[in-house]
């Protein structure tokens, strides 16, 4: 089957509900028993790792349905839901790590996820070294004998610097030590993670699986070998989510192929029009034939979602205010993966330690909306001439 039939069947069974097309959203936490063979069947499953039927907190129908159709979309062999993306990076890097083991964590990762290294796992007796994103096979003289877990996110936040995956896992994995990936650009339709040599993979599910800007939640994926200890530490720290916010992330990944690939086109028409104005030092879109990660997106990924990043050329702070302070179909904010299009002013110095930035001037990160696009560009094309009024 094809991702886009798979987007809008897994997950779903309408035979178990009335015929109702979509799961219903279950509101529980006593899951009650009718006798106590049947209570103690249930606790024995649960236990063995069955998915379910024991207790709220381990989810009902409407969180199995979600977690089902993201590990068959993402190509994983099971999923949990954590209630926020951040919850779900977290979440994943305590599975595979212990007091006295050492990670090694992009630069480029997600700065709560940074924080999450540098704050609770340092406490926790583990040890971090960054790396630069674009080390590729070259992570091998970074391995310690206590390294447990390389954690990548590609493109880089912020930065998009694309990631060699299969370079970085082959080496990791001569070393058993288990590749976990922050998979939210990618989403499930564009990279598949498990075809990548990928042991886990982390979705902000907040962003384009939920796509409508209005809940938070997180998945996380995995292999066989790797679903014990990611089940375990997903239970122990008592992780769940809501059902409504659940239900709304089944919502929006039935439409999530379609409005994915109207995100992935108005992003390149939009980065390809800011690259030409003179103001511009750079554009930072995979997608771009001429970005330095082009050849491994292309070799790699199926497609490209709506975010990108641009540096400016040395401006005055006046000027880029001129350009963003009058947008009107831009909505100048943090998250992304919505319908709506916008942008949010970021230093990627304050959020790398071992990879330096040669940029001097002002960057701006994009999220393509889905809007029209003329509409967009004419926007920007305002704001342009603002910026050069000011300057
Ligand atoms: C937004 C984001 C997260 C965190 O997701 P939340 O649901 O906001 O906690 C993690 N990783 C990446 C790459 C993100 O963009």
């Amino acid at each position: 089957m094809k991702d886009e039939t798979k987007v809008v069947r897994s997950g779903r069974h309408p035979e178990r509900f009335e015929g109702v097309v979509n799961p219903p959203v279950f509101h529980a936490s006593t899951i009650l028993s009718p006798t106590l063979e049947d209570y103690e069947r249930k606790n024995k499953l649960s236990a063995q790792g069955v998915p379910g039927t024991y207790y709220g907190r381990r989810g009902t129908s409407t969180t199995r349905s979600l977690e089902e159709a993201v590990a068959e979309i993402e190509g994983g062999y099971r999923t949990v839901v954590y209630p926020s993306g951040l919850a779900a990076c977290a979440g994943a890097l305590l599975s595979f790590l212990a007091a006295g083991d050492h990670l090694l964590m992009t630069d480029t990762a997600y700065g709560p996820t940074r924080n999450v290294a540098r704050g609770v796992l340092a406490r926790y007796g583990v040890a971090t070294t960054f790396y630069d994103p674009l080390i590729g096979a070259g992570i091998e003289s970074l391995i310690r004998p206590n390294t447990r877990v390389v954690y990548l996110e590609s493109p880089g936040w912020l930065t998009f610097e694309m990631q060699d995956v299969p370079a970085i896992a082959s080496v990791a994995h001569r070393h058993g030590i288990t590749v976990l990936i922050d998979n939210t650009w990618g989403t499930p339709l564009y990279f598949k993670p498990f075809e990548h040599g990928v042991d886990v993979s982390v979705q902000a599910a907040t962003k384009y699986i939920v796509g409508h800007s209005d809940a938070m939640l997180g998945t996380v994926t995995c292999t066989k070998e790797a679903w014990s200890k990611l089940r375990a530490t997903t239970y122990e720290l008592g992780q769940t989510a809501g059902p409504d916010d659940i239900y709304l992330a089944q919502r929006g990944l039935r439409t999530m192929a379609t409005r994915l690939k109207q995100h992935w086109q108005a992003g390149m028409e939009l980065a390809q029009w800011i690259a030409r104005q003179p103001e511009v030092e750079r554009v930072m879109h995979p997608a771009l034939p001429g970005d330095p990660g082009y050849a491994i997106w292309k070799r790699d990924y199926r497609g490209a979602c709506g975010l990108f990043g641009v540096v400016f050329k040395a401006i005055s702070d006046k000027a880029f205010a001129a350009l963003v302070d009058g947008l009107e179909l831009y909505g100048i904010g943090a998250s992304w993966g919505g319908f709506e299009s916008l942008v949010m002013p970021c230093k990627p110095t304050d959020y790398r330690s071992v990879t330096a930035w040669p940029h001097a001037g002002p960057c701006l990160r994009f999220h393509a909306g889905l809007e029209a696009v003329e509409d967009l560009i004419a926007d920007l094309d305002a704001g342009f001439a603002r910026l050069r009024a000011a300057a």
